[in-house]
């Protein structure tokens, strides 16, 4: 069902045109990494691999990466350990990795649900490819000038050792307070754990989530409950993330909001039907509105979306379970929804989907952005543009509130209101 864009990973098999352009070359006993990675019987993916990861190959690709190209990736442990008391690490990707400035970010996320392995494998496979393709391949290369791309491969990690280790392969919620002991195989009910994609802060408890803890949809005892929703909270509340994907199986789609069926359609439904389809066009899943899957509610797509007003989609990629052969529910889908991925990138990096500020200060002048609830900095070196999510935000009624941005400047504050697709002048 997927479109599989096999020209896209000519990398793989064919040596690149031109040598990296803004880096040395990548060696490894005098071998580029692409050629150590591919040898006979690897397969088109970046890593060569033929199946799917331990937990702990996660980190080590993540660190290889960084370890390669420090000054276009680096490896942050999110503020807060999983219950079980693991690092949840992201991996950062842009060029001039380590600045504080006011590029736009694109978040990926995988491993929310954590039997969802494909998604991890995905969001895992994109992170290596940016690193190893940035100077080679001319729309990556450009693509890491304008955009901060931040990939969280595992947002649950003790539910993804839980289930990968074969403990308990349907594990699909975190280990709160225990990873539990078994799965319904009928309904897929956990008894233990809390559901982290009905977690989350807005229509937290609403329909398409459950309040019973044996629930596979068990929403928590609160909103936000639960340390690894805190850490995406904590990255999208401190970052301007203009774009969100969260990677699941498998469904076969392209969601946007809104998840429940009474709600009704965000004042955004133009700009997010027409990135749905970019996406559908590229990996080949239809797009719909979140709904038209079921219903859910405390997600972290809505929640991202509704706070900051950055776009939230959830991909559910092609399989024939949550972690089927990894031929057909990871290596065949990778294509498709890399391209997607990269346009999702490319929409974040794009203004006419977001806004910005724009202005003159001296050098080394740290700013700083706010709203009750959000904050975000960066350190201009003159003249300057912070590329930000809107001022106004997406309203649960379908309709858009009127807020401002307050920009702190060298000794004075401004209050700055934008719509989606402006720029502002702003004298500080
Ligand atoms: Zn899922």
């Amino acid at each position: 069902m997927a479109v599989v864009v096999t020209a896209a990973l000519a990398a793989c098999t064919t040596p690149a045109a031109t040598p990296p352009t803004t880096t040395t070359p990548k060696t490894y006993d005098g071998k580029v990494l692409a050629d150590v990675r591919h040898p006979a019987g690897a397969s088109t993916l970046p890593s060569g691999r033929n199946d799917y990861r331990e937990p702990a190959d996660v980190r080590a690709d993540l660190e290889q990466a960084a370890k390669a190209r420090p000054d276009v990736v680096r490896v942050v442990d999110l503020p807060h350990k999983s219950v079980q008391g693991k690092a949840v690490p992201a991996l950062e990707i842009a060029h001039h990795v380590q600045t504080d400035d006011g590029r736009p970010v694109f978040l990926l996320m995988g491993g929310i649900h954590a039997n969802e392995w494909p998604g991890v494998e995905v969001a895992t496979e994109f992170a290596m490819d940016l690193a190893e393709q940035d100077g080679r391949d001319p729309r990556i290369t450009a693509l890491l000038d304008h955009v901060r791309v931040i990939v969280v491969p595992v947002v649950n990690p003790d539910g993804f050792e839980a289930s990968r280790t074969g403990r308990i392969p349907d594990k699909r919620k975190n280990c709160d307070p225990t990873c539990g002991t078994k799965v319904d195989p009928d309904t897929g009910a956990d008894d233990a754990g809390v559901d982290l994609n009905r977690n989350f802060g807005v229509n937290w408890g609403g329909p398409g989530s459950s309040g019973d803890r044996t629930g596979g949809d068990y929403r928590g005892p609160k909103a936000f409950s639960e340390p690894e929703t805190q850490n995406i909270r904590d990255l999208v509340t401190g970052h301007q993330v203009t774009v969100l994907v969260g990677l699941h199986t498998y469904g076969d789609m392209n969601l946007r909001p809104p998840g429940q069926n009474a709600s009704p359609l965000t004042p955004d439904e133009a700009v997010y039907a027409e990135l749905g389809n970019e996406m559908a066009e590229a990996n080949g899943y239809p797009s719909h509105l979140s709904r038209e899957l079921y219903e859910t509610s405390g997600t972290a797509e809505e929640w991202s979306y509704f706070t900051t007003g950055g776009l939230g989609f959830e991909t559910e990629l092609n399989g024939d379970s949550n972690h089927g052969p990894f031929a057909s529910s990871v290596l065949s889908q990778y294509a498709g929804e890399r391209e997607a991925l990269l346009r999702d990138a490319e929409a974040a990096a794009n203004p006419k989907y977001h806004s910005r500020i724009a202005g003159n200060v001296p050098a080394g002048t740290k700013l700083e952005l706010s709203k009750p609830g959000l904050r975000t900095t960066m350190t201009a070196d003159g003249p300057f543009t912070w590329d930000v999510n809107p001022s106004i935000r997406p309203g649960p009624d379908g309709r858009n509130i009127e807020e401002s941005w307050t920009l702190q400047c060298p000794g004075r504050t401004v209050q700055v209101t934008l719509a989606r697709g402006e720029t502002k002048q702003v004298s500080c």
